[in-house]
C-alpha cells in the first residue's frame, strides 16, 4: 500500500478538523440529542414561498444566464443592490470594492490567501470564530490572541501585543474582529471601542478584517440598530476589509457572501477566487438579488430579531431556574450564542457528561488560540424550539451537577 501521507503538502498535514463539525457529527448519531452546538439558523424561518416564486420566475424565463457561468466578481445587479442595502448601516461603498464570495467563509479564506505568507502573524480576539482560525492556519499563519472585555477587543491589550511582536521583529498583517454579537462570546463591541480600534489600527499600521454575519440580528429589547454600525462605515482611508453574508438573514444553503475591500485587494481577491471556483453560484446570486429587490430580506429581519430574541430569553430563564448561579454569562444582545462560564470542571469533562445526558454544546477552548477557555461553553439557542431549549438546559444542569460532584 502507498503511504499517501508522504505526498501531502506541509500545509495539508496540519489542517485541523473544526470542533464544531466534530460535535455536529454526533448529532446525527445519538437519538434524541438536543444540540446547542450547531450555530445554524432556524429552518422554520426560511421564506419558502417567496423563494419558490422567485425560483419559478427565474427558471420559467428560460434565460440561459440564470444557469450559465458568471463573472468572478459576482452578478453586477446584486452588487448594485448590496451598495444600497449596506447604506442602511451608514456604509458608503462602490461596486469596484466588491467581490461576491461563496459564503463569508470563503471571504476569510480569500483574505488569508492575499494577505498572508507562511509564518505571518494574525491578531484575533480571545475567544474568536474557529472557522476563521482554520482559514488563516491553512495559510500557515501564526495566530496571536488579544483579550476582550464586555465592550469588545481591548485596545491596551492590542497595543501591548503588537509591541511585544515588534520586539521580536514580527509584524502582524491584520486584526480579525466580529464586532456584532461575536461568535462565540455574543459580545457587541461598543461604539467608542470601534472608533478606538480604527485609530489604533492606523497608528500600528495593521489592516482590520471585519466579519459581520450577525449585525441584523440585534434584540430590540436591548440594542438599537445604530449600535451595530460597522467599523467599515467610519473607515476613511481603506483600513478595513468587510465581510457580509446572506446566511443568517435569508438562508445559508445559498452560498452568497460579499467582501468590500480596497480596489487593489479586490483585484487580487478576484484572481485568487478565479483559481478556486471561477465564481459563486450564479443561480444563488440571482435569487438573492431578487429577494433584495422585492424587500424579502428587509421585511424578514424584524421577524428574525423577535424569533431569536424569544429563544434567547427562554434559554436564559431556563438557565436561571435549572442552574441557579452555577453558570454565569453576559446576556447576549443579539446573534445566536450564549457564552456560559462555569467553575470546578473542565469543558471537555462537562461535554462528555452532557453527551451522556443527551445534550451538546461547543467546548469553550475550541475558540481560544492560546490554549485557554476551559471554563466556557458556547450554547447556541438559534435552532431548537422553546420546549427543546428548556429540556436541553435541564439536561445540562444535571450534567454540570454530576461532573462537579465527581471532581
Ligand atoms: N463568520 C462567522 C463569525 C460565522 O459565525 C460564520 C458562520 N457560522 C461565518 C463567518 C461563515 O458564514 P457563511 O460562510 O455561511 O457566510
Amino acid at each position: 500500500m502507498i503511504d499517501h501521507h508522504q505526498f501531502l503538502s506541509r500545509a495539508a498535514q496540519h489542517f485541523q478538523e473544526s470542533a464544531i463539525r466534530k460535535t455536529g457529527a454526533l448529532v446525527g448519531r445519538i437519538p434524541d440529542l438536543i444540540s446547542f452546538a450547531a450555530g445554524v439558523p432556524a429552518t422554520e424561518m426560511f421564506p419558502y414561498d417567496e423563494l419558490r416564486e422567485i425560483s419559478d420566475e427565474l427558471l420559467g424565463s428560460r434565460d440561459g444566464n440564470v444557469l450559465q457561468y458568471g463573472a468572478t466578481r459576482g452578478y453586477r445587479p446584486l452588487i448594485d443592490q448590496l451598495v444600497e442595502y449596506l447604506a442602511q448601516w451608514g456604509m458608503t461603498t462602490r461596486p469596484d470594492e466588491f467581490i461576491i464570495t461563496s459564503g463569508s467563509q470563503q471571504g476569510l479564506d480569500l483574505a488569508g490567501r492575499i494577505l498572508l505568507d507562511p509564518g505571518d502573524v494574525v491578531l484575533v480576539e480571545l475567544p474568536t470564530y474557529s472557522g476563521a482560525v482554520a482559514a488563516f492556519q491553512n495559510q500557515q499563519a501564526t495566530l496571536v490572541g488579544v483579550a476582550q472585555d464586555a465592550e469588545g477587543l481591548s485596545i491596551e491589550a492590542l497595543e501591548s501585543t503588537v509591541a511585544d511582536l515588534r520586539a521580536k521583529h514580527q509584524r502582524p498583517r491584520f486584526v480579525y474582529v466580529t464586532p456584532n454579537f461575536q461568535n462565540p462570546s455574543g459580545i457587541l463591541m461598543s461604539g467608542p471601542r470601534r472608533r478606538a480600534l480604527l485609530e489604533a489600527a492606523a497608528r500600528l499600521d495593521v489592516m482590520i478584517l471585519e466579519d459581520d454575519p450577525y449585525g441584523s440580528i440585534y434584540f430590540t429589547d436591548a440594542t438599537r440598530a445604530e449600535e451595530t454600525r460597522p467599523i467599515k462605515a467610519d473607515d476613511r482611508d481603506g483600513r478595513v476589509i468587510y465581510l457580509g453574508t446572506i446566511s443568517k438573514t435569508l438562508v445559508p444553503g445559498f452560498r452568497v457572501g460579499w467582501m468590500v475591500a480596497p480596489p487593489v485587494f479586490a483585484e487580487r481577491l478576484e484572481l485568487a477566487k478565479q483559481a478556486i471556483d471561477l465564481h459563486s453560484g450564479i443561480f444563488d446570486q440571482r435569487v438573492v438579488h431578487a429577494t433584495l429587490v422585492r424587500g424579502v430580506v428587509q421585511s424578514l429581519a424584524p421577524t428574525l430579531r423577535a424569533h431569536y430574541q424569544a429563544k434567547r430569553t427562554v434559554m436564559e430563564q431556563a438557565l436561571r431556574s435549572h442552574l441557579g448561579d452555577r453558570m454565569q454569562w453576559l446576556s447576549p444582545r443579539g446573534g445566536f450564542f450564549l457564552w456560559a462560564k462555569f467553575d470546578g470542571v473542565d469543558d471537555r469533562a462537562l461535554f462528555d457528561r452532557a453527551i451522556e445526558e443527551k445534550v451538546s454544546f461547543v467546548i469553550g477552548s475550541a475558540f481560544f488560540v492560546n490554549g485557554e477557555g476551559h471554563q466556557y461553553a458556547r450554547l447556541s439557542f438559534s435552532q431548537p424550539t422553546h420546549a427543546r431549549i428548556e429540556e436541553g438546559v435541564k439536561r445540562l444542569g444535571r450534567a454540570l451537577a454530576a461532573s462537579q460532584q465527581t471532581k
